[in-house]
């Protein structure tokens, strides 16, 4: 077994273990930095109706509160099912050098979890969207980013 597989082993652990647990759906997701686990996550929604404690979502908090940081410089990504696109926009905010993962797409919409809908939806007008989207007040909502483009202290990201 390579490090790479015995890191992806490490990611069914927890999909295997948080799902024996109850805690949410098959889907268990590991960061590691330096040859080491910095964060651990598992599929939690249902445990705790939090429909974004995704197995990746929750391993990036970890992963970054572990680091003391909002990125994840250096660090790999082994994650027990391909990402949705919820969990591959977390991905790409939190940037890892690089992502593993195990079963793909196919796989999870075979057992009744589909994410292929949602890539459906991003190219689709808004008012196609299954859920609409409509915009509204822009001038009012303008005020945050005018305030943040003269912000002396802020930290940028
Ligand atoms: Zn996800």
């Amino acid at each position: 077994m390579t490090n790479h597989e015995g890191f992806m082993s490490e990611a069914v652990k927890a999909a295997l273990k948080g799902m024996s647990n109850n805690e949410g759906g098959p889907f268990g997701c590991i960061v590691v930095k330096n040859g080491e686990i910095v964060g651990r996550g598992n599929n939690k929604v249902t445990s705790t109706n939090d429909p974004t404690a995704h197995a990746e979502v929750t391993a990036i908090r970890d992963a970054c509160k572990n680091l003391n940081s909002f990125q994840l410089d250096g660090c790999i990504v082994y994650t027990s099912c391909e990402p949705c696109p919820m969990c591959l926009g977390a991905i790409y905010w939190a940037r890892p050098d690089k992502v593993y993962y195990g079963s793909n797409q196919q796989d999870a919409a075979n057992i009744g979890f589909d994410d292929e809908f949602i890539y459906k939806e991003i190219p689709l007008p808004y008012e196609k969207r299954s859920i609409p989207f409509e915009q509204i007040g822009r001038e009012i909502a303008l005020e945050p980013f005018q305030k943040w483009s003269e912000k002396e202290d802020k930290t940028e990201y």
